[in-house]
């Protein structure tokens, strides 16, 4: 009998996010006093009214199956919602929904990619996407983005790394891990090229509503109709509206792709919640002041957090406008020794920092920058303080 496991399985790596975030809930339960900037969630609780729809939905008997890629009512709020708020033109028949952005993208690779594509993807990058393009059959092909240019990609940058193969780009804005967002002039020259080289732009937008500089989210299918054509939307309401236990993700693409997407999904999770998307609707139909006033308070904690950081002596971080992350250039502190031991990387500095200062932070390597630290401020303004005295403690022993 065949005792062999799937080799594709086998090369994916676990998530050292959901990792590191583990650990500090484990010491904490044991009595430790842990301040995590691990966080990918808003700490916020999901708005009275969109918990008071759930409710309703329950009652109103909601729970049975909804079609495969989602009800009627949430595809017209997101049609409504990306004309609205994108200025994007989608029908329903274009729009997918599924078990979070997680899983949008994942149908989405499925549905575009054979065996040997390429999907170029800008370093830094949110960790899942080579995974996810790996487990689809497509190569991920690495496009590092330094710090000297906002970590952001250019359309110079970008056409080295075009080739025959050369499926799809992954485009973040606002980003994850940096915070860094792309400009409409960017956009549209990253755009162009997809259109001359023919191939796809999968724009993840899930930070779309946590934007703090000048102007507005752009989204990069609005640019022109060419450009459209070339673009599958994604979104979701996790980190907008503090939903992200409730599991829901959508995307807007070609009539084509939405169909083999939700072939795909019919099959391998059906709907995602009914009560969910029920939810879903009040949250993209219902009034937007709570996703104001959470903004105000990430904005908040954004400046004091960069400040911060910025004045303490070896690391500095570029200043995110948009999302809820700070991604922290440790280079400095690498080659300085801890209790006689060398510092390589900002895993080894990620590890002191947990055991010894009770700091759960993320070290980035799987995020491309193997030099850096990401901190999520979705905590209080006074845990951010007491985390960053003692990461001040902890450099100042080197
Ligand atoms: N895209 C980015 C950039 C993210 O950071 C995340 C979650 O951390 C997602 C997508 C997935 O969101 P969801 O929780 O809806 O699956």
């Amino acid at each position: 009998m065949p005792t062999t496991l799937s080799e594709k399985a086998k090369k994916v790596k676990s998530s050292s996010t959901l990792a590191i975030t583990a650990k500090a809930k484990a010491l904490r339960a044991q009595g430790e006093d842990v301040v995590s900037f691990g966080a990918g969630e808003p700490d916020f609780p999901t708005p009275e009214n969109i918990r008071a729809a759930a409710h309703k939905a329950i009652d109103a008997g909601m729970t049975r199956y909804t079609p495969a890629s989602g009800t009627v009512e949430l595809k017209e709020a997101i049609c409504k919602k990306f004309k609205e708020f994108n200025g994007l033109d989608y029908q329903t028949n274009q729009i997918v929904v599924s078990n979070g952005g997680k899983h949008s993208l994942t149908n989405v690779f499925e549905a575009i990619l054979n065996p040997g594509d390429e999907v170029i993807i800008p370093a830094p990058f949110w960790l899942s996407y080579p995974e996810i393009v790996r487990l689809a059959g497509g190569e991920p092909v690495i496009l590092t983005c330094g710090k000297e240019i906002g970590y952001k990609m250019t359309a110079e940058a970008l056409k080295g790394k075009i080739t025959p193969k050369t499926k799809a780009l992954v485009l973040n804005t606002p980003n994850n891990p940096t915070g860094a967002i792309y400009t409409k002039d960017e956009l549209k020259a990253i755009g162009d090229l997809a259109v001359a080289y023919d191939f796809y732009i999968v724009s993840d937008e899930m930070y779309e509503n946590l934007f703090y500089a000048e102007g507005k989210h752009v989204s990069i299918g609005s640019l022109s109709p060419e450009i459209y054509e070339k673009t599958i939307t994604v979104s979701g309401v996790s980190k907008s509206y503090a939903m992200t236990g409730w599991r829901i993700g959508y995307t807007g693409s070609s009539k084509e792709i939405a169909s083999l997407m939700g072939s795909i999904q019919s099959h391998q999770t059906s709907n995602p919640c009914s009560i969910s998307q029920a939810a879903a609707v009040e949250a993209l139909n219902g009034g937007q002041e709570t996703v104001a006033e959470m903004n105000a308070a990430f904005n908040e904690r954004r400046q004091y957090i960069h400040g911060r950081v910025n004045s303490l002596p070896m690391i500095s971080a570029v200043e995110p406008q948009g999302a809820f992350y700070l991604f922290v250039d440790c280079s400095e502190v690498l080659g300085k020794k801890y209790k006689g031991k060398e510092i390589k990387d900002a895993a080894d500095i990620a590890a002191i920092l947990i055991e010894d200062y009770k700091v759960a932070v993320v070290p980035c390597a799987d995020f491309g920058f193997a030099d850096h630290l990401r901190l999520s401020y979705a905590i209080s303004k006074e845990e951010i303080a007491k985390g960053l005295d003692r990461m001040e403690e902890f450099l100042k022993t080197l």
